[in-house]
């Protein structure tokens, strides 16, 4: 048995390109989804620009008794975006190294908008696979989450604790994933570098309390969002329709405490993925502490907390 909590929070690999898409979508050579090992036992994919615009970001984590495939991206076609099969040769591969006689797939959500469910119907027949809706019921029906948003819940798939944080805001049944394994925050389309996008205000100032007041309690080495939204120049996001040359992506990540967050290509932002919505730009937030001279839950539009604030 894998002991996932010797020496964790664990730390892993960001070093990767992330590919950028190509100036002829269809003529592009590289696969349809990028995977990259973070680590032994935790992988990083990426829909590929080419594929759809939005490029969300998706991860896999085996635990000692199952797997968890958080988001199933932004296309469901298998012939344009073979997620099942990618997923299945990537557990197919961990189970040649760490074998194990049963091994269920739980398929779950960052949140429930269409660029990050699209492909659930792929694991629709899949053995041992469990399906979690992205409805509001479903996924605290699941999680077994009592007074959402209030409490965060945790979820074990063998050895491997995962902490579950309701994180209404940018979409009413988003939730934030911390791996106690390696101590990276998945946060999906609520927290990410770049441009926020927000149909709750107050659901999302209440979000963002909460996530602050847990990073104040455990260890987070890294914040992955599902989208790179800021070019290589800090603060700058790419305009609307942008292809990044290859090779400017980097994570679409914070660094762990008080760190300023690495930049990359943006999602596509060519038309509106979301309902009307105000954008915020926080820029850097610090999850680590709250700045003492202010509440973390009056972030107004353009406005980043006092440790954070884009310089221009
Ligand atoms: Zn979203």
């Amino acid at each position: 048995m894998i002991d996932f909590l010797r020496d964790a929070p664990v730390e892993g690999s960001l070093d990767v390109v992330w590919h950028a898409g190509w100036s002829s979508p269809k003529h592009d050579p590289a696969p349809e989804i990028q995977v990259h090992a973070y680590s032994e036992h935790t992988v990083l994919l990426r829909q590929n620009m080419s594929v759809h615009f939005e490029a969300p970001f998706l991860f896999l984590l085996f635990g000692n008794d199952r797997a968890l495939l958080l988001d199933t991206g932004a296309s469901a076609d298998p012939d344009h975006f073979p997620l099942r099969e990618t997923v299945d040769r990537l557990v197919a591969d961990w189970l040649e190294r760490h074998p194990r006689p049963e091994y269920p797939l739980l398929v779950a959500h960052t949140h429930g908008h269409g660029d990050h469910i699209a492909a659930d119907r792929q694991f629709a027949d899949r053995p041992r696979t469990t399906v979690v809706g992205p409805g509001l019921d479903e996924v605290t029906a699941a999680f077994g989450l009592a007074d959402w948003p209030h409490r965060a819940g945790t979820l074990d798939l063998g050895g491997r604790i995962v902490d579950l944080i309701p994180g209404p805001g940018h979409q009413r049944a988003a939730l934030v994933f911390h791996d106690r394994h390696t101590g990276l925050l998945l946060t999906g389309d609520s927290l990410y570098p770049g441009r926020l996008y927000v149909e709750d205000r107050a659901a999302y100032s209440a979000t963002v309390d909460r996530l602050l007041d847990f990073c104040g309690t455990r260890p987070v080495r890294h914040v992955l969002g599902c989208h790179i939204e800021m070019t290589t120049t800090p603060c700058e996001d790419y305009p609307p329709r942008h292809r990044a040359p290859a090779g400017r992506a980097a994570a679409p990540a914070h660094r762990g405490p008080s760190a300023h967050p690495a930049q990359g290509p943006r999602r596509d932002r060519g038309r509106p993925r979301h309902p009307p919505v105000r954008g915020v730009r926080p820029r850097v937030l610090r999850l680590t502490g709250r700045p003492a001279d202010r509440p973390t839950g009056s972030y107004d539009e353009g406005v980043a907390p006092p440790s954070g604030r884009c310089q221009r």
